[in-house]
């Protein structure tokens, strides 16, 4: 048995990672929970519980406790966190019991949020918990030489939240969050289609029109898509087709929210660390840099070069691992 085993955890809003130091991303599943408001018991987490959203009876409602980014609901977090590290462990083959644990911390959390994130941690038994900011982990699990004494620019587009930050030095020098991210995105898709059509689509649905025709960039290719909801004048079932340029309309001002928030942070950049900027450019991670044209779009508002992460749904992961990897020599050091 393995009492010591160590994992990274990227508790995002739409998405949990888990990292172990000896195998590299066991666990990805939607932060989603699945309860029975009669008998207040977890039906379902993870991937099932994701595939109920819209489709169960009244008294099974899927939670998403992490939603906008921090922890709403504890005790919610708490059991996820927990049927989640039981697959891991089951997986692993090993006990997961006291594990040293680095958690990653959206930068705009609260040192109340903090703390309960800790305590979400620590309630599963954890030995040691390390957090460590949700901008630094993307930017190691980026590649980016975070130790330098240069400006690291990464930009995280999650589901709740989309956080920019400025590494220098294994530091932050400055950041900014937003709770505008991919989640703000499939809401106003599904204003748009219930406003123009009179016709009410599914969170998941809109998720797909985002994914499949949703565009950053105002000129592209045009596509099409049949979509699936239900007509509100009718209340009948009905199938119809939509453009990608109305879509990239409706999601046009969380995409204009996100740009200011870089805008911003690069405007606190320090002037000596600017220049590292021209040349380097800035850092895409996180899902919603997946959206089509992002990375031409952001470059050409923002004129500097924009790079995707190597793997950027799971950047922030790799990350909290490597930061393992620091933490035990540090350790090592000590002693
Ligand atoms: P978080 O870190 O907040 O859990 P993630 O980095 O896992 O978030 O990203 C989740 C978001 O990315 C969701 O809003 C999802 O719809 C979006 N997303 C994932 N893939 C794509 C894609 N190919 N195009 C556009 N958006 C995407
Ligand atoms: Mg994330």
């Amino acid at each position: 048995m393995f009492s010591n085993a160590e994992i990274g955890i990227d508790l995002g809003t739409a998405n949990i990672l888990v990292y172990s130091k000896t195998k590299g991303v066991v666990l990805n599943e939607p932060s989603v929970v699945a309860i029975d408001i009669n008998t207040k018991q977890v039906v379902a987490v993870g991937i099932e519980a994701k595939e109920m959203v819209g489709k169960t009876p009244k008294n099974i409602v899927p939670i998403r406790p992490l939603k906008d980014g921090v922890i709403a609901d504890y005790d919610v977090t708490a059991q996820l966190l927990k049927e989640l590290l039981k697959k891991v462990s089951k997986k692993l083959g090993m006990s997961m019991r006291k594990p040293t644990v680095v958690v990653c911390t959206p930068s705009g959390s609260t040192t109340v949020e903090r703390r309960a994130i800790h305590n979400a941690v620590t309630s599963y038994g954890a030995k040691l918990v390390h957090l460590i900011e949700e901008p630094v982990a993307a930017a190691i699990g980026a590649d980016l030489p975070v130790d330098e004494p240069i400006a690291n620019v990464v930009v995280d587009i999650g589901g709740g939240t989309s956080e920019v930050g400025i590494i220098s030095f294994g530091g932050i020098v400055s950041c900014n969050s937003v709770r505008t991210a991919g989640d703000k995105m499939d809401e106003e898709i599904i204003q748009h289609i219930r406003k123009k059509y009179n016709i009410l689509i599914g969170e998941r649905t809109a998720e797909n029109i985002k994914m499949e025709v949703g565009y950053a960039t105002p000129t592209h290719k045009e596509k099409m898509m049949d979509i699936r909801g239900r007509d509100m004048v009718t209340g009948l079932p009905k199938t119809m087709e939509i453009t990608s340029t109305e879509i990239y309309n409706a999601i046009k001002e969380s995409l204009d929210q996100i740009l200011e928030t870089i805008r911003a942070t690069l405007e606190e950049c320090p002037p000596e660390l600017s220049g590292d900027i021209v040349d380097n450019g800035i850092v895409l991670s996180g899902g919603g840099s997946l959206l089509n044209g992002m990375q031409e779009w952001l470059a050409e508002e923002i004129s500097v070069p924009v790079h995707m992460a190597p793997n950027p749904l799971e950047s922030v992961a790799i990350g909290t691992g490597r930061a393992l990897k620091m933490i035990g020599k540090l350790q090592k050091a000590a002693k």
